[in-house]
């Protein structure tokens, strides 16, 4: 690592970045512009010959190495050069940090909207899957957090925990008739089970479906049924 990395601008980051994977190209002119985003995403496009970077304003304060890795990944993706890991891992352990997490976590609880339905579908009611589920497999010992049903009747999202704003939120998908209640009530148990074991965070890596996570599935009588029905939602 440099030490003049220390002193430089985030614009003086990103020209140096791009010497090392383009030396023989000039540098463009360089836009860098933190903003108000809900999640720690960053953007980068070329514009009329013009860089212009967009960074979650929740990386404004990162160290120099930050910046950096986040250019060689950005500039990277851009070009498509291929760019050395060290860049990927020095950026995802930041992200993995716990002061990150938590001030992530309350930027997004803020910033991102959410829409939640309410549990009462057409057919099914979200809160009374919830409550039998909990009786049967957690002692009723879960608190019951938002449950909604999607807007669209997603085939890529079938469910999902929003841990931001404590709300399960299921696919319309499953609010028919043709699709079989056990599926239903297969990923209510999995997102459910998203509420009793957190995301393991260590190091640079991030498990959501943890062994021991994996395993309690198991539980679920019918799970390898409704696993098939799902594949042929
Ligand atoms: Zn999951």
């Amino acid at each position: 690592m440099q030490s003049s990395l220390f002193f430089e601008t985030p614009e003086e980051i990103y020209a140096r970045v791009f010497r090392v994977l383009k030396p023989r190209t000039p540098v463009p002119g360089l836009r860098i512009e933190f903003c108000r985003f809900a999640n720690p995403d960053s953007f980068i496009r070329l514009e009329n010959g013009q860089l212009h970077v967009r960074i979650s304003d929740l990386l404004q304060g990162a160290p120099a190495p930050v910046t950096e890795a986040l250019a060689f990944i950005l500039l990277g993706k851009l070009y498509r050069k291929t760019v050395p890991r060290i860049y990927a891992h020095r950026y995802r352990l930041y992200l993995n940090r716990r002061d990150f997490r938590r001030q992530a976590h309350l930027v997004r609880q803020v910033r991102g909207r959410k829409f939640v339905s309410g549990p009462e579908g057409k057919l099914h009611n979200l809160e009374e899957i919830f409550d039998r589920l909990n009786r049967t497999y957690f002692d009723g010992l879960l608190g019951r957090p938002q449950l909604g049903w999607s807007r669209q009747a997603s085939r890529s999202m079938l469910g999902h925990f929003d841990p931001s704003h404590n709300a399960i939120i299921i696919s319309r998908i499953f609010d028919n008739p043709d699709t079989p209640p056990l599926a239903l009530e297969y990923v209510m148990f999995h997102e459910m089970l998203h509420l009793r074991y957190p995301v393991d965070h260590s190091g640079a890596r991030r498990r959501v479906h943890t062994r021991e996570f994996r395993e309690e599935e198991k539980k679920f009588p019918g799970w390898k049924e409704a696993k098939e029905i799902l594949k042929k939602l």
